[in-house]
């Protein structure tokens, strides 16, 4: 072979590894450490891969070696070291500085895929502990789908910049959606600048402040409080009906924002039913954003599958991870869930990361192993369910929702309609058009696309929807 032939094959190795990893490693450091590397060169006993820059390179040999390892030997069936060599064209390595053309993931410290590997929080800064944050939400491993964009997008720019892009920053969504998640995402980037950093939960705080009046310490409170340049506040709704707790919310919150400070805040129901605190800050919410995470779509589920199978350390074939983001739907709570569940009661939950251990996993097994634990979740959404469930939203009967009325809000409902019916039922399009009153398949596509449109920017809509997929699942 030549030098030349050589090289391509390596080239050629490479994306194929990469295609693998993609699959393994979350959206985010996929993007950040693996996308804009190549195949250098590949000999007996030698695979190069060729980095932009130092920082990546140290990134993959330190923290993702063992993982590119074993997908290397899946597509040569060959055991090989691998070194990586920075591009000669790259600038000199600097160590701190964040890679190259990586966007806003850029700043990130290591991605968390070997936890334990992670280095501890620097000295000069407050421990984990004290900032309560939980090292492993971070934004690497947060997937991003259509139902969590909005929320993602201003939490990295509220991380970036804290005070100056969306004061306060609320998001909302039910359960086990990734509020948490992205709260504490938020503040681990804001600690790696340098911010002061305080989280915590609305109970912590509101124990901490019926304490202090008690023992007369609401001064220290107040300072405690106060001094943070991010205050992350997670599950506001415990605050409703405790008129006392609120008093001091407002007054920290005003104290806060009139500083400049960055504050962020969870709930887990519409803000409109936070209706006395929301009376009070309401004046402080213009300049803030309401950012809603929706239940998350097929694909969205079975991505944060593949990134959870990853992280437990086990490979579970495709089948296995299909049905799973098919049958639970609710969160991704829940989705976590019956991945452990599978993976436990399957007896391999415990395999080394390096063990190989794709193999027995039937479909039978894993139906069985989540009979129980999904028996009081809903069955699956049928076709009926959604228009259902649209009907009664809208108040618009079936008929005419698979009618021919034009008028806007028909049309709207329609539109919902042959949007939730693919993604909630997985209807081809066709059938779709068919079950909507013998309409052509261009037109559900249409439909569809509208929909997504709008969802980008129509905050009614995406309060309509999720309020829509609630009832689905309730
Ligand atoms: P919430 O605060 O909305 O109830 P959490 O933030 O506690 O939800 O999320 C529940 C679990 O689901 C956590 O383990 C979290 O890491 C995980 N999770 C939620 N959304 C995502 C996502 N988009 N990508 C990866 N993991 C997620
Ligand atoms: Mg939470």
């Amino acid at each position: 072979m030549t030098v030349q032939e050589s090289n391509n094959t390596a080239r050629e190795t490479w994306r194929a590894v990469l295609g693998r990893l993609e699959l393994q490693v979350p959206r985010s450091s996929y993007k950040t450490w693996l996308s804009s590397t190549n195949g250098l060169s590949a000999s007996d006993s030698e695979f190069v891969v060729q980095t932009p820059n130092a920082f990546v390179a140290e990134m993959l040999d330190q923290r993702m070696y063992s993982l590119i390892s074993r997908c290397l030997e899946d597509v040569t069936g060959q055991r090989m070291e691998i070194r990586f060599e920075v591009a000669s064209n790259a600038l000199p390595p600097k160590r701190e500085a964040p890679p190259s053309g990586t966007g806003s993931m850029g700043t990130e410290p290591l991605p968390p895929l070997e936890p334990a590997s992670l280095p501890p929080p620097p000295a000069n800064r407050p421990s984990y502990r004290r900032v309560g944050l939980n090292s492993t939400y971070r934004f690497e491993n947060f997937i991003v789908g259509s139902s969590n964009n909005l929320a993602h997008a201003a939490s990295v720019k509220v991380s970036e910049n804290p005070g100056a892009a969306y004061n306060p920053l609320v998001i909302y969504s039910g359960v086990g959606l990734g509020k948490t998640h992205l709260m504490h995402a938020i503040g681990h980037q804001a600690r790696l600048a340098s911010h002061d950093v305080l989280y915590s939960t609305t109970e912590e705080f509101t124990n901490e402040y019926i304490r202090a009046i008690r023992e007369g310490t609401t001064e220290e409170f107040r300072d405690r409080y106060r001094s943070a340049d991010v205050l992350l506040l997670d599950d506001i709704q415990f605050i409703i009906g405790k008129e006392q707790t609120q008093e001091g919310f407002f007054h920290t919150f005003n104290a806060l924002h009139m500083a400049g400070k960055q504050i962020v805040i969870t709930c887990d129901r519409p803000v409109s039913e936070l209706s006395l605190l929301q009376d009070r800050i309401s004046s402080r919410l213009a300049g803030g954003l309401v950012a809603d995470i929706q239940t998350p779509d097929f694909e969205t589920r079975l991505a944060i599958l593949h990134a959870k199978a990853e992280q437990i350390g086990q490979q579970f074939p495709h089948s296995v991870l299909d049905y799973i983001a098919g049958r639970v739907k609710k969160n991704v709570r829940e989705l976590e869930g019956s991945l452990n569940i599978v993976a436990a009661y399957v007896g391999i939950g415990s395999l080394a990361v390096n063990g190989k251990s794709e193999s027995n996993i039937d479909l039978g097994l894993v139906e069985e192993a989540l009979e129980d634990a999904l028996k009081d979740s809903p069955r699956r959404v049928s076709e009926e369910d959604v228009l259902n469930a649209v009907s009664r939203y809208f108040s618009i009967d079936k008929a005419t929702l698979k009618g021919r009325k034009r008028d806007k809000a028909t049309a709207q409902a329609r539109h919902v309609s042959m949007y939730l019916l693919r993604e909630e039922v997985q209807l081809p399009l066709a059938t779709i058009g068919r079950v909507m009153g013998r309409k052509d398949h261009t037109t559900v596509i249409h439909a569809c696309k509208r929909i997504e449109q709008q969802l980008e920017a129509d905050t009614r809509l995406r309060r309509d929807l999720m309020n829509i997929r609630e009832s689905l699942v309730a």
